[in-house]
């Protein structure tokens, strides 16, 4: 559906479950990060771009300090809430999200009031691809606007992402809040996670006769959250040992010194991580010089990376990377955190649907479920739609 019926069809909704016309709708999107992956708590470099796929926030304030948040992809209930209430652990499932914006704004000391919520999305849920950071988004952007908060995109993905850490409790890093907030179309985001300096790097895979393929893989494998825990504290260890602040300061040139001064099992975190942030540096310049084919086997070597070394790939996110490799992909790697979710190929347009068919393909042999591929077009942070 077209972006514009969705915002229509959001208004008859909004009006549906709350009686009332809504004051506007806000849309916030998924990201797919190109390159540069658990680097995003180490200080690093990241590198993704915002997809097409929104989480559309539709909107209207209240005066008696309640929060009354529905969404399309929830329970099928409203659920109520009193604003002066939160608190983290107070709400369980899906609605902590959006009440973790509120609360996250609320504790910074801006001015947030009650709000009618009406959420509708796009962006698949779990794959990968930040449905979590767009919904924090979408719903900060919303309340920066109805309170007149004055807020910039990174200020808003830093409030989303302390929503996310304190009041939902999932320690993500803040790659995917910047790109729902900040990207912009037709740009790849440069985002240094220490500075949350930012540099839009032209992406145009059209003019290169390039596409970039989504393949949702459709898993996600349990042992995900304690493993990601139990990597980041490794990483945070690692730096410790090295007297460093972050693995961010450790120099591909130093590495091999460094590593002889590791117990084994930090070794491969370290090296991916450092290994990583240079993928990323690399990355950017290719593109500056628009030698946008040749970032293919730099997304293979990162994927081996995340294999290998950091072992956060999983049978399906391996079988995707090889399969559409064989069928001629320049590149591809899994992208997010890993254990299922979605990978990333680089591909000529000609070769676009036979490396899809060939992964669906090899997919239906090993007897996995058919995975969903789309295009990803590089796209628009979040803004205000209606
Ligand atoms: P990802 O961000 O990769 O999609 P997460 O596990 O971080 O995966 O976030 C997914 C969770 O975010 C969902 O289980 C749900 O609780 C919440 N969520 C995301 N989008 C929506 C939505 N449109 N409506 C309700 N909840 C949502
Ligand atoms: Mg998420």
């Amino acid at each position: 559906m077209e972006l514009n019926a969705m915002i229509d069809e959001a208004a008859t909704d909004f009006e549906a479950v709350h009686g009332a016309r809504p004051s506007g709708t806000w849309a916030a999107p998924g990201r797919v990060n190109l390159i540069g992956e658990h680097t995003d708590y180490n200080d690093g470099f990241v590198l993704p771009i915002a997809l097409p796929h929104t989480t559309r926030v539709t909107a209207r304030g209240r005066a008696d300090r309640r929060l009354r948040l529905y969404s399309a992809q929830g329970d099928g209930r409203v659920t109520d809430l009193a604003l002066d209430g939160l608190a983290p652990g107070v709400v369980a499932g899906w609605a902590a999200y959006p009440a973790g914006v509120f609360w996250a704004l609320a504790e910074a000391g801006h001015p947030v009031g009650g709000a009618d919520l009406f959420i509708d999305s796009d962006v698949p849920t779990g794959a990968g691809l930040s449905s979590s950071a767009a919904l924090e988004c979408a719903t900060a952007a919303a309340l920066n606007d109805l309170h007149g908060l004055g807020l910039t995109g990174p200020q808003l993905a830093l409030v989303a992402q302390r929503a996310e850490n304190a009041f939902v409790g999932v320690p993500c890093g803040v790659m995917d809040q910047m790109a729902s907030a900040c990207c912009t179309a037709g740009t790849a985001l440069f985002l240094d996670t220490r500075t949350l300096e930012q540099r839009h790097v032209p992406f145009d895979l059209e003019a290169a006769g390039l596409r970039l393929l989504v393949i949702d893989t459709r898993v996600k494998h349990d042992l995900g959250d304690g493993a990601y825990a139990a990597l980041r504290a490794g990483c945070e260890r690692a730096a410790e040992l090295l007297g460093l602040p972050a693995l961010r300061d450790l120099a591909v040139a130093d590495l091999d010194p460094a590593l002889g001064r590791l117990p084994g099992e930090l070794r491969s975190l370290v090296r991916h991580v450092v290994t990583e942030n240079e993928r990323v540096t690399e990355t950017v310049e290719r593109l500056e010089h628009g030698a946008t084919a040749a970032l293919g086997p730099i997304l293979t070597a990162g994927h081996a990376s995340l294999r290998d070394d950091f072992r956060v790939s999983c049978a399906e996110t391996d079988l995707a990377v090889e399969a559409a490799v064989a069928a001629g992909a320049l590149g591809a790697r899994m992208t997010g955190g890993g254990f299922g979710g979605s990978v990333v190929a680089l591909v000529a347009e000609a070769d676009a649907e036979p490396v899809a068919e060939a992964v669906r393909s090899a997919f239906g042999s090993a007897g996995h479920r058919p995975p969903v591929v789309f295009t990803a077009v590089p796209s628009t942070g979040a803004r205000r739609v209606a």
